[in-house]
């Protein structure tokens, strides 16, 4: 399979034969599809303009949740339909979809009362009919005391703690989307379509053109989804036409600091001091994050970036219940900004306040357009955008004979194949380092585990009989060089952004964002992707462009 993994691999097959369905957008949800499609049997084409998950899909704030708080917007069907996919999203993806415990700490004074919000958490577990990860709990104060020290405790009445999931964004797109090619679609990145085809007043395809040698080349298609996420607006311009916005698009920052500045074992619910919003304190191995903001956004979807008044914004939050961590700017070292592509409809609600429902439309020209959604709904979005694609196709006859059943709630994504039934992430990282002979400490096979799950076995094995690629990215860290080669053989990672964000999410998780460790990656792909010198040094000053703009912050007033 490796040779037919590479992102250069799927560009050579894109458009050489018209498949069922074209993909427009390589998110979460523009993988899910492909993933749901060609399951079913269909021939199915991803192109996405950056990299898997570069638009919002690698910068949620990686909670796969029912979301306690649509039940105070009375959003049941949403919250049930979420924990639903919750279950089974740790059943199809035990290595990235773990249980993370949730402090809602109640103070004297706040406007929130224990009695009701334990009352939200029996109906919480009960729409989860009762498989939530773990079963909620009261802590008294002296619990809270003693299990997240960090946290304020002046005035603290209690904490009901339940229980959600965390996970890597970006790997779930990934995941699904190498589960997709496996299935027989061809995934190609970097690829942006440019026009749409069109015959007799139906869309028949697109014009797609690759990034890096600025060719062109037509995908014809039966059936055209555009899974572009913010940029579903700017995709249905391309099909003509003057239409209202379908979307109304609201940005979210996190920030990130060291562990050792804010030890946490739970994520923590704060509601903010200045405008009582929900935001979270999450912790995320070596780090700890916070937020999210959420304000409207006009700008290009792709320059989005947090400000200064972001970052001011969620460190007043971590200095109200995390006094004694007083964390200040210095502190941040890295950021991230999302855009939600949130439906249109309810000029008057407050950002927070707008729906996270979807909607799938057909257009009169058969563009089928999904906007909306949650990562965590993704899955179940995925099956009824196919549900339509397949409805479409058989009204125009043009699918015959039966489709299979696509078993995307029951089949383990890629990494979770083989993992253990008890989800103990000790016994494969067990595993791994037995297959890494030795080139391997546990810390970083438990790290390999819990990121690539089962496939991290083929990595171990990579270091074992390569031993450059055992070498740490950054010392002291558990990242390996043999990641980069995987990257690139098996994961379509096509540019040094690519590893650098969201293969190894060294651009979040180092202090210095990886920049030390970015010359040797670029070195080592291209050696493997036969970069020139110009090229090497082009995408180095990429890199070093996005690490600037995530610091753009720091220099504004
Ligand atoms: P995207 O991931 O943006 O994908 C669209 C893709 O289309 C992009 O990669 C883009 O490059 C590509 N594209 C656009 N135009 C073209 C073109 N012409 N040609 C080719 N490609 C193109 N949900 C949760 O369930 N849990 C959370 O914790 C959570 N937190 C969130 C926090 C924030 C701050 C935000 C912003 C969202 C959060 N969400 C969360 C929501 C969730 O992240 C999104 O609903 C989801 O990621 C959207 O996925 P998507 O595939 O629709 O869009």
């Amino acid at each position: 399979m490796t040779a037919l993994m590479t992102r250069e691999a799927m560009w050579q097959r894109l458009g050489r034969e018209e498949v069922d369905l074209l993909v427009i957008g390589g998110g979460i949800v523009g993988a899910g599809v492909a993933r749901d499609a060609s399951r079913r049997g269909l021939s199915v084409a991803v192109v996405e303009m950056g990299d898997l998950a570069s638009g919002t899909s690698s910068r949620s704030s990686k909670l796969v949740h029912g979301g306690l708080r649509y039940l105070e917007q009375y959003e049941l069907g949403l919250v049930f339909e979420s924990v639903s996919e919750r279950r089974i999203l740790m059943d199809l993806a035990p290595h990235l979809v773990n249980p993370l415990g949730f402090l809602f700490p109640v103070y004297r004074g706040s406007k929130h009362n224990l009695l009701v919000i334990r009352a939200g958490m029996w109906l919480y577990d009960g729409l989860s009919l009762f498989r939530s990860p773990k079963r909620h709990r009261q802590l008294s104060p002296a619990d809270v005391e003693r299990e997240e020290p960090a946290l304020k405790q002046k005035g603290l009445k209690g904490a009901p703690l339940y229980f959600d999931c965390s996970t890597d964004d970006a790997r779930l797109t990934l995941e699904n989307a190498i589960d997709a090619a496996r299935h027989g679609a061809i995934i190609t990145t970097h690829a942006r379509a440019t026009s749409f085809l069109t015959s007799k007043g139906r869309i028949r395809g697109a014009r797609v053109t690759d990034a890096f040698s600025g060719e062109s080349k037509e995908v014809r298609a039966k059936a055209v989804v555009n899974a572009t996420g913010p940029w579903t607006d700017a995709t249905l311009a391309l099909a003509g036409g003057k239409l209202a916005p379908m979307l109304r698009p609201t940005k979210g920052v996190h920030a990130v600091v060291m562990r050792e500045r804010l030890p946490l074992t739970h994520a923590v619910v704060c509601f903010h001091p200045s405008d009582q919003r929900v935001l979270f304190a999450i912790p995320w191995g070596d780090r700890t994050y916070f937020g999210t903001t959420d304000t409207d956004y006009e700008g290009d979807p792709v320059d989005v970036a947090a400000s200064h008044d972001d970052v001011r914004y969620l460190l007043r939050v971590a200095t109200e219940y995390f006094p004694d961590a007083a964390l200040v700017e210095d502190d941040v070292i890295s950021t991230w900004a999302g855009l939600r592509p949130l439906i249109a409809e309810n000029e008057a609600a407050s950002e927070s306040e707008v729906s996270r429902e979807h909607k799938i439309v057909l257009g009169s020209d058969g563009l089928i357009t999904i906007a909306g959604g949650k990562l965590t709904t993704y899955r179940r979005m995925s099956a009824e955008i196919v549900d339509t694609a397949v409805r479409f196709l058989e009204l125009h006859r043009e699918i015959s004979g039966e489709l299979r059943p696509s078993r995307t709630e029951k089949d383990p994504l890629p990494g979770g194949e083989g993992w253990p039934a008890d989800d103990d992430h000790a016994k494969v990282a067990a595993e791994v380092q037995a297959a890494s002979q030795g080139s391997l400490d546990e810390e970083s096979a438990l790290a390999l585990s819990g990121t690539y799950g089962t496939r991290a076995l083929t990595i171990a094995s990579a270091v074992a009989s390569e031993s450059s690629g055992a070498a740490r990215l950054v010392p002291g860290r558990t990242e390996r060089m043999g990641q980069v080669d995987f990257a690139v053989d098996e994961e379509l990672a096509a540019t040094l952004c690519d590893v650098m964000m969201r293969r190894t999410q060294l651009f979040y998780r180092d202090v210095d964002q990886g920049l030390g460790a970015a010359e040797a990656i670029a070195a080592r792909m291209a050696a493997r992707l036969d970069w020139s010198a110009e090229r090497t040094a082009a995408e180095l000053s990429a890199y070093r462009a996005e690490v600037a703009r995530s610091r753009r912050w720091r220099s504004e007033p």
